[in-house]
């Protein structure tokens, strides 16, 4: 069964325009972080094909395995199924996917209890929780109480932050899970639902989303990014639209354009 699941999400394979998956990962830098429940590889696909556009990517982590992550256990070292260890120079292993039952086994195993480990660390202290695409449905309590534990795990520090839902469109406010209604909370209802990837924060200020949060926050700033995805964009528009930010980052520079 797991061979069969194997084969199939490993063959699935990103299309040749650019995606959501690219635009998604061009969004954020390296002090971000993108933690995912799929098992295909279509975001490590596009993480890697971005790489022409730009090497300050956020970190991914895969919180129920993935058929494009390969672990060494002797080394504690991980990275593309298909590389070597960078240390011991043996092939990368499978990882294991965990499926969808009630009571899941994040502790078992060493590359899971590792990859929610560091989830659990940018949840804690992040100034801005984006949800793309999961409900945090019930059969999977176990995953929305770590996740609610990480997010209260300092007293109060969210107040100014903010939490955004990207659901599809005509979706119904009513039926947020009790889980993001727990991190609305905290944020002191900083919330958002948007029903399109291109109406959220992240493709409305990319690589400065949360820069632009501050402004309107702390500063009451009104404007509007300059730099912002829209449908239109291609590979080659959006090398173009981002390039006057990627200048600036590499001189330390964040400012919003
Ligand atoms: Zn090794």
């Amino acid at each position: 069964m797991e061979k069969k699941l194997y084969e199939y999400f490993s063959n699935v394979q990103i299309p040749s325009l650019l995606t959501i998956y690219d635009l998604l990962i061009l969004s954020l830098t390296e002090k971000d972080c993108i933690v995912s429940f799929n098992w295909d590889s279509l975001l490590i696909q596009a993480y890697n094909r971005v790489a022409k556009i730009t090497w300050n990517r956020p970190k991914i982590l895969f919180l129920h395995g993935n058929v494009g992550a390969g672990v060494c256990k002797d080394c504690m070292t991980f990275g593309l199924i298909q590389n070597y260890c960078r240390k011991c120079g043996k092939p990368y292993n499978a990882v294991p996917l965990l499926y969808p039952v009630e009571q899941k086994d994040y502790n078992s195993d060493s590359f899971i209890r590792d990859q929610w480990s560091v989830a659990k660390y940018y949840i804690s202290k992040a100034g801005k929780v984006t949800i793309f695409g999961y409900s945090a449905p019930s059969s999977d309590k176990e995953a929305s109480e770590i996740l609610k534990a990480a997010f209260s795990k300092h007293d109060g520090v969210h107040r100014l932050d903010a939490v955004e839902i990207i659901e599809r469109p005509g979706f119904n406010a009513n039926e947020i899970s009790e889980t993001w209604q727990y991190f609305f909370s905290l944020t002191n209802y900083h919330s958002d639902i948007v029903d399109s990837f291109y109406n959220s924060y992240l493709a409305q200020a990319p690589r400065r989303t949360l820069q632009y949060q501050y402004q309107q926050f702390i500063r009451g700033w009104w404007g509007q990014p300059k730099i912002h995805f829209s449908k239109q964009d291609t590979f080659e528009s959006v090398e173009t639209l981002l390039k006057p930010l990627l200048v600036n980052e590499e001189q330390g520079d964040y400012s919003i354009i």
